[in-house]
């Protein structure tokens, strides 16, 4: 009796279990997800309040992967350090990187933050100075070629679903092209195109939307008193209105220059899952709304 009753338990787990792939961040968990729907479980890395710039794997992490049949790549710094002992744990898992039909562009740097007072280099660790921007994930034309990748890389995984996928696939850039020009429009209206921020995620959207990202580089570093300094002439040189702040970086001092340059504090974090709600919300705030 005892036999048969592990027998049932073990077939129901086998009947019920789905297959797994895993993601480096949360928004690639709601483009996946879109095209996905319950099809799979989606294993996502970097959780919520982790710097994607800084992230490593914890062991739990790594022994999950063994499950994975796809690691879906976007491109960020730790991949780079990460992926192949991702496949020395999981060697069977298939990597995909979402942004190779991406073109991807510079992230450059502003000079008078990169140097210390002797005039070295610091904060390169994460991002040198030819180095593309990885934040990719902000603008909802980039997220449909991302999607695309996602939906042939399933298909071709389980061809079973292949039709849902595409029809999936289909829907969500329909909502993406939506998003895209109700953007458009709403960002139109925006008198003052520049806005500061402390980290660069935001340069897709900047682009897309003809807007201007200022940025220092402080990786989630507390910026010097100098550097304060500095962002303040900066920003009061070109009128900036806006400062953008990540939950990953002290609010403390972004209040210190917003009130010195009389801009106005916008709280936003890139790594949400709804992309899409996220950037319609940034909008509007830039708006002043
Ligand atoms: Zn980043």
């Amino acid at each position: 009796m005892f036999r048969i009753m592990i027998f049932i338990c073990f077939s129901a787990i086998a009947l019920y279990a789905k297959p797994a792939i895993t993601v480096s961040i949360l928004p690639q968990q709601y483009m996946a997800e879109k095209i996905a729907g319950d099809t799979v479980d989606i294993l996502v890395m970097v959780s919520p309040n982790a710097n994607h710039e800084t992230y490593e794997p914890k062991p739990s992490q790594m022994k999950l992967l063994a499950k994975s049949d796809i690691y879906f790549a976007i491109g960020l710094p730790f991949e780079k350090a990460w992926l192949d002992r991702f496949t020395a744990v999981s060697p069977k898992m298939s990597i995909i990187d979402i942004g190779a039909e991406v073109e991807k562009i510079e992230l450059a740097e502003h000079d008078h933050h990169d140097h210390d007072e002797h005039g070295e280099h610091t904060n390169h660790d994460e991002h040198d100075e030819d180095e593309l921007d990885p934040h990719i994930w902000l603008d909802p034309v980039l997220v449909k070629i991302q999607s695309k990748t996602i939906a042939d890389a399933l298909s071709s995984k389980y061809p079973q679903n292949a039709a849902f996928y595409m029809k999936n696939y289909e829907n969500f850039a329909k909502e993406l092209d939506e998003l895209d020009a109700k953007l458009s429009k709403k960002l139109d209206a925006l008198k003052n195109r520049s806005f500061f921020v402390f980290h660069p995620s935001w340069g897709y959207f900047a682009k897309r939307y003809d807007l201007e990202q200022i940025f220092v580089e402080v990786e989630g570093k507390e910026p010097k008193a100098a550097e304060l300094i500095e962002i303040v002439k900066e920003a009061k040189a070109k009128s900036i209105k806006a400062l953008l702040v990540e939950p990953q970086v002290s609010e403390k001092n972004a209040k210190i220059v917003a009130d010195e340059i009389g801009a106005k504090l916008i709280k936003v974090d890139p790594m949400k899952k709804d992309l899409s709600k996220n950037l319609d919300e940034l909008a509007d705030m830039l708006l002043g709304f």
